[in-house]
């Protein structure tokens, strides 16, 4: 079945709606269990880093249907590996010494609309610089991406090829490498993640330090 993108509707949720929702579902966690939120507030030790995109369609916890406290969670655009990121590199840090995670995912999905604008070579303040390592990636598979001959094949082929090189970058990662040294369980899983069937596509994996 063809679905028109100018009828699919949108559900208008508004700001109240968020917060009485949030009483509502708080109330339903303790109704089933009434020490849920005593024994989150505990602590955590969540065995998965989740590296996913900002997009709203791939919420981490959703997809994965995992609870609160089993997925560390980083998201930005197009799901970047960027080390020069405080932001993110504090994330892995945190995530590796100190939680001593055992798996990191770093999930793409399919359409991406980060993947699409460095295809499109977009240029916007903040947007251009960040997209920068796809329009790289664009450049170096340009003879493999340009032989699809539809264009959603291309820009889903891309936004494969951007996972896989996001884990390669990973593995790389002075954190990930120290982490392998130590002997530390840590394994790196590129998924991507297909909007239309709600199904996560396993790519690569690395489960040790390649180099050894
Ligand atoms: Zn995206």
């Amino acid at each position: 079945m063809q679905i028109d993108k100018n009828h699919v509707e949108k559900r208008e949720k508004s700001y109240d709606d968020i917060l009485v929702a949030n009483k509502a579902w708080a109330k339903s966690m303790t109704d089933k269990d009434k020490d849920y939120f005593k024994r989150l507030a505990l602590g955590q030790s969540p065995d998965y880093l989740w590296i996913g995109c900002s997009d709203s369609r791939v919420p981490a916890a959703g997809v994965s249907q995992t609870d609160p406290g089993e997925l560390f969670v980083h998201r930005n655009i197009a799901n970047q590996i960027i080390t020069n990121d405080s932001n993110l590199m504090s994330v892995i840090k945190y995530a590796v010494d100190y939680l001593k995670v055992k798996h990191i995912v770093v999930c793409g999905h399919y359409g991406c609309g980060g993947v699409i604008a460095a295809m499109e070579k977009n240029n916007d303040e903040y947007l251009g610089d960040w997209l920068s390592s796809i329009k790289d990636a664009y450049k170096k598979y340009k003879a493999e991406i340009e032989a699809i001959d539809n264009e959603k094949g291309r820009i889903n082929r891309m936004c494969e090829i951007n996972v896989e090189r996001q884990i390669e970058k990973l593995a790389s990662t002075s954190i990930v490498q120290h982490a392998w040294d130590k002997g530390q369980e840590l394994q790196l899983h590129g998924w991507i993640f297909e909007i239309e069937t709600g199904l996560i596509n396993p790519l690569t994996d690395i489960l040790s330090n390649p180099n050894q």
